[in-house]
């Protein structure tokens, strides 16, 4: 099984006694921050290979980036350039897809799951204005997601 099938189906398991504590807290009170919080806890279970290029992840953010950089380059080059925007976006996409990374490196680390995670759990918590308890209850969710892909990876 890849790699990122078995951090999806173990980050599943964990999400499901996440879900189970929480409801038994009586901690849920909006249903659609709790879906947003399973995405995040799902998608900081694959991020860290971002840093190898066969990953999904890093396919995902390769296209994501050439599309940004294409847009960009649409609306500031002139006509007779735009010709050329399906080539810039093939080599935008080979530079992100295969641009060297350590594999195991930066994103590996546990101060930056930490940090990474918190970043995200302070966004969220500004955009839908989270109480402190809440903020410390869903940073501690997406935390475990990302936490749980460096542990399995000591496999
Ligand atoms: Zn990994």
């Amino acid at each position: 099984m890849p790699k990122w099938k078995v951090h999806i189906l173990f980050n599943s398991i964990l999400i499901f006694f996440w879900v189970k504590l929480l409801l038994s807290l009586n901690l849920v009170n909006d249903y659609i921050i709790l879906m947003i919080m399973i995405f995040f806890n799902y998608f900081l279970s694959i991020f860290p290979d971002i840093d190898h290029s066969k990953s999904p992840i890093r396919r995902i953010f390769a296209v994501i980036l050439a599309c940004v950089f294409t847009v960009y380059f649409f609306l500031n080059l002139s006509l007779d350039s735009i010709l050329l925007l399906p080539a810039y976006f093939v080599l935008l996409y080979i530079l992100f897809r295969f641009f060297p990374t350590k594999h195991r490196g930066i994103t590996h680390k546990f101060w930056f799951s930490t940090a990474f995670s918190f970043v995200i759990a302070t966004t969220l918590g500004i955009i839908f204005n989270f109480s402190f308890i809440y903020f410390i209850v869903y940073f501690l969710f997406i935390l475990s997601g990302y936490l749980s892909h460096l542990f399995l990876d000591m496999f």
